[in-house]
């Protein structure tokens, strides 16, 4: 085969690894997690430290081509993909993965950012320390991924989402010059947060190298509980019982309703319902404590509860707010009920793949918790108009009033729905704009959503975000076609 000018040159870096040109091995750089997006790439690069992305990103920069920076690539709307052209090169970090400084006193620990997340919550956890990112893709997605798509995941509610979680930042700029923020400190008032323009930039204004993130105490206990709340309204006032009980350790609070239980127990095996009835609107709870006074064994010493859950249980029930509820006896219990929930975006790819339906238009909203009842009645009245046969999969983060809300078509549609699908969703954004939500709550805006992400955002907004992105990177090379025009 012969060698373009680009092999010579990229050779000529001397990295550690040299880059992979042979396009068999891309495969699983080039192709999105969903199976929607696929691009292709002149070489893939796996630097080995921050001096070796700061080379490729000079060559790069000297001369004009674009890069594509990668973590796990579980992207879900084609943030992480190439493009078509096969002339960008993806930076993958995934060789990036130390730890760089672990400072157990001040609960802080500095990492690199291919460090897979699951990785960090081992780390931490074997010293009591608490990372409270998580999510579905955890065993995949890498730190840098969290940091740049700013992450949210089911813990939101009480730690925030990555950017809430991230003290400092180092960055290789588009031209190659290191940017190092990294910092341990809880106050910096030192000029503009720059820090924080990286975050959420989905890869289009630098490489993140390294970050040092904020730990927790590990809670002495987490109590696990499904509730079945039989319509959202009821959902909604849950949560604000248990806020008023519990302020400050409702660690998460997820909407399960009988659509997603539907999809579940089709595709995953031996699943164990956690309650006799299949729920209409179940919610799945965890509750930490910090002292030992709190929580009460069982006779065999294995229950192990916080004292007032079941009191507030009792009040839910008494009040008609729920109908059914259980509390997990044991880790295992609780880890089995979480593993359904966090293999939502799995079991609904297997659904897709082996039923008859056969578009699914995702979307990840957020809302104002009060209205999320309204938004829905609209939006399926909306769908249902639109066209009858559709059905929408939702599930999701309610405590933060983020929503999975995925629409679904089967064989059956007529032709033309493929051309009207884009106003579907136009339709549905339009709903969520107005009861004051977002059409991007967490899975940021890649491919998926840059139209509209245009159309949404406030002119002025969006137009210093332009700004930003033409003065960090005026050769437009940081992986191009993702989040703005
Ligand atoms: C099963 C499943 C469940 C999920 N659940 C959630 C969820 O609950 N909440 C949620 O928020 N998301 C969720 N996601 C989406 C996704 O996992 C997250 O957005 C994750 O943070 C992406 O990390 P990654 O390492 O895979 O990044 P990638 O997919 O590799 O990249 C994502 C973006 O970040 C950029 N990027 C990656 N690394 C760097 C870097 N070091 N420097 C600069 N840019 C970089 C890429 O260019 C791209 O734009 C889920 C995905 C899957 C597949």
């Amino acid at each position: 085969m012969q060698q373009t000018l680009l092999d010579i040159d990229l050779r000529t870096l001397n990295l550690k690894n040299p880059p992979i040109f042979n396009k068999d091995e891309h495969y699983k750089y080039v192709n999105d997690w969903r199976g929607h997006y696929k691009g292709q790439a002149a070489a893939v690069l796996k630097p080995i430290n921050t001096q070796e992305v700061s080379s490729i990103l000079r060559y790069a920069h000297k001369n004009n081509v674009a890069v594509v920076p990668q973590g796990g690539n579980t992207s879900l709307c084609g943030a992480a993909t190439p493009d078509e052209s096969g002339k960008s090169i993806i930076i993958s970090l995934e060789k990036m993965n130390n730890v760089r400084q672990f400072n157990k006193a001040a609960q802080t620990i500095t990492v690199e950012s291919g460090l897979v997340l699951s990785q960090i919550h081992n780390i931490v956890e074997n010293e009591n320390l608490f990372f409270p990112l998580s999510l579905g893709a955890q065993g995949s997605c890498m730190i840098g991924g969290n940091l740049s798509t700013n992450a949210g995941g089911i813990n939101v509610l009480k730690y925030g989402n990555t950017r809430e979680l991230c003290l400092g930042l180092e960055v290789v700029l588009p031209d190659g010059k290191v940017m190092d923020l990294l910092s341990e400190l809880k106050k910096d008032n030192t000029g503009y947060d720059l820090k924080n323009i990286f975050i959420g930039a989905e890869g289009t204004l630098g490489v993140i190298t390294a970050a040092t993130l904020k730990l927790f105490q590990l809670p002495k206990m987490i109590s696990t509980l499904f509730v079945e709340a039989n319509k959202i309204s009821n959902a909604i006032e849950l949560l604000n019982v248990f806020k008023s009980y519990f302020p400050d350790r409702i660690e998460s609070f997820e909407l399960m309703p009988k659509v997603f239980w539907q999809v579940a127990r089709n595709n995953i095996e031996k699943i164990r319902m956690p309650l006799e009835n299949t729920p209409q609107m179940g919610v799945l709870i965890d509750i930490s404590s910090y002292s030992k006074d709190d929580i009460f064994p069982n006779e065999k010493g294995e229950i192990r509860t916080i004292k007032t859950i079941e009191n507030v249980l009792e009040e839910c029930f008494e009040k008609n707010i729920i109908s059914d509820a259980t509390i997990c006896k044991n880790e295992n219990q609780s880890k089995s009920l979480w593993s359904i929930r966090e293999a939502a975006a799995e079991s609904e790819k297997k659904e897709l793949e082996k039923s008859n339906l056969i578009k699914c238009l995702k979307h990840d909203i957020s809302l104002p918790v009060e209205s999320i009842d309204d938004f829905h009645k609209d939006a399926q009245n909306m769908i249902s108009k639109f066209l009858p046969e559709l059905k929408t999969i939702f599930f999701g983060h309610l405590g933060d009033g983020n929503l999975h809300y995925n629409i679904f078509g089967n064989g059956s549609l007529p032709d033309g729905f493929k051309g009207k699908s884009v106003n579907l969703t136009n339709n549905l954004y339009e709903i969520v704009h107005k009861y004051n939500g977002s059409f991007s709550a967490e899975h940021g805006i890649g491919q998926l959503k840059k139209n509209n992400l245009k159309f949404h955002k406030n002119d002025v907004a969006y137009s210093l975000m332009k700004i930003i992105k033409s003065q960090l990177d005026p050769k437009g090379i940081m992986n191009p076609g993702k989040v703005l025009f």
